[in-house]
């Protein structure tokens, strides 16, 4: 049984390591981002909300985000393991989700946190670079993972966009808000034994070596 977060600053590599490790292990990838932009991109009531906080590089209010997060958890892929991505993002949303899983009978110390780090510079780099596609989502870099054909996406042929909230400013207030918000959940998790620390520097393969170094390991 996998149930995994992963932790990192924007930029770092999760989405990227989350694709990998929700096929190998059979686990879904569940991404509020993701999810937060596929509404958007429908025009929902919540993609409506979402976006007024999103295009300004702030976090989406915890009750609307936790909300969402229990009711994909209870769908029926979620039985056998999940990989949670971009969630918890602060110390609320942490707490929250360990008494959700109480309440739901699942213990929270079953939870293994991966924590991906890189400098800023780095996590600048590859955020500016970031390219993903109008149509599915699938995300590319201009240097590091480019399409086959430039501009369009290897999986469906859709066009290849910049995310609004990769503009270098809005970057910047995202690592601002990360350093204030979501950076102490390091220690929330480092102090209850749950965070597993990963050099996100390394290139793709080797960040993902890693990981499955470690989560070999468990059971
Ligand atoms: P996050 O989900 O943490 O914001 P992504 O997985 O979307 O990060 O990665 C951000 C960008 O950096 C993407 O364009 C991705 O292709 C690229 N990228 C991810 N991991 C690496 C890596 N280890 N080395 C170089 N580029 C990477
Ligand atoms: P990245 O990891 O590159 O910052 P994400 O795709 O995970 O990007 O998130 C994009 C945006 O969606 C965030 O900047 C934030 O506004 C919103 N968001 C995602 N997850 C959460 C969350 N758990 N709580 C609040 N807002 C969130
Ligand atoms: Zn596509």
């Amino acid at each position: 049984m996998k149930r995994i977060v992963l932790l990192g600053p924007p930029g770092v590599g999760k989405g990227t390591q989350a694709e990998r490790i929700s096929d190998k292990y059979g686990i879904p990838h569940i991404s509020t981002g993701d999810i937060f932009r596929a509404n958007m991109k429908q025009g929902t009531p919540l993609g409506k909300l979402a976006k007024e906080y999103i295009e300004k590089g702030l976090l989406v209010p915890d009750d609307v985000t936790c909300g969402m997060v229990w009711d994909r958890l209870a769908e029926e892929d979620c039985k056998a393991g999940y990989l949670l991505d971009g969630f918890p993002r602060t110390v609320y949303q942490a707490e929250q989700l360990d008494a959700h899983l109480k309440a739901v009978g699942q213990d929270p110390q079953d939870i293994t946190v991966l924590n991906i780090q890189a400098p800023t510079q780095t996590l600048i780099e590859r955020a500016t670079g970031r390219r993903i596609c109008k149509d599915c989502g699938k995300s590319y870099h201009t240097v590091y993972t480019p399409p086959k054909t430039e501009g369009i996406c290897d999986v469906c042929g859709g066009e290849l966009r910049i995310r609004p909230d990769d503009a270098l400013e809005t970057v910047q207030n995202r690592l601002k808000v990360y350093e204030d918000q979501t950076s102490p959940l390091i220690e929330y998790y480092r102090t209850t034994d749950r965070l597993a620390d990963i050099d996100g520097c390394q290139a793709i393969d080797g960040v993902f070596g890693q990981i499955c170094a470690l989560l070999g390991e468990k059971p």
